[in-house]
């Protein structure tokens, strides 16, 4: 199969579902990592330019980890928007990836560029094939299955589907760490976590045991799968 996760930002991808993505790759499955923005806002210290060129070659590196591919859509870090073209955008990048798993944000969220991301997806699923849309990237004949990773806040998220992400935890963590420019960002702009770096990578691990806990397993990747009508793959397990 072909995977894509869609996360608003560099990093989304790396907290919330990189385990599950290390275990499609190791699978054997074709894997995408894009994310909606350049994370052009994530720096006190780096010009908005440069601190997006820096998070695309971060996301890049780790994407690289599994022999996947990065896409950027290169929007504007919090001040990402719905027009037409993003949704053709949108529309192009699951069509260019061919998708037939997409992993994102759940609808409810802290942030706004995590929600629309999550609502851009799950809107333009059914539009994958319909021709008069034209994009770069062909029409294919199927309509993607969606699955919600974990918001990082863990708020209002029961999962339906577990990963058991043990054998891949290991890979999460590295991927996580060629977020170097988002290291300090994060522990300082998680208010709860007073600038503790350690502070949130326990709430990772901590997050992964839970879910882990839960499933039976040491670590594990929690998702909700969208229950829309007419998506592909109902009747199958596709999660790895
Ligand atoms: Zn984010």
């Amino acid at each position: 199969m072909n995977i894509l996760a869609i996360g608003a930002h560099p990093d989304d991808i790396e907290v919330m579902c990189a385990g599950t993505l290390a275990k499609y790759a190791a699978q054997g499955h074709k894997v995408f990592l894009a994310t909606a923005t350049n994370g052009n806002i994530g720096s006190a210290h780096h010009t908005m330019e440069e601190i997006g060129r820096i998070r695309k070659a971060e996301a890049a590196k780790s994407a690289a980890i599994l022999g996947a591919e990065y896409v950027c859509l290169d929007y504007d870090d919090e001040m990402f928007y719905e027009d037409r073209s993003v949704r053709l955008a949108f529309i192009n990048l699951i069509r260019y990836c061919k998708a037939d798993v997409i992993l994102t944000h759940y609808p409810s969220d802290y942030n706004p560029d995590h929600e629309l991301t999550s609502k851009i997806v799950n809107d333009v699923a059914v539009m994958i094939p319909i021709a008069h849309l034209k994009t770069e990237a062909k029409p294919y004949d199927q309509i993607p299955s969606i699955f919600y990773f974990e918001p990082s806040s863990g708020m209002r998220f029961v999962p339906t589907d577990y990963v058991d992400i043990t054998d891949f935890y290991e890979t999460k963590m590295r991927m996580l760490d060629c977020m170097q420019s988002q290291r300090q960002w994060m522990a300082d702009n998680y208010t709860a976590l007073g600038g503790d770096l350690d502070r949130f990578f326990d709430t990772i691990r901590i997050t992964s045991e839970y879910r882990g806990m839960q499933a039976g397993v040491k670590y594990a990747e929690g998702f909700v799968r969208a229950l829309d009508a007419f998506r592909g793959k109902m009747t199958e397990r596709v999660l790895p």
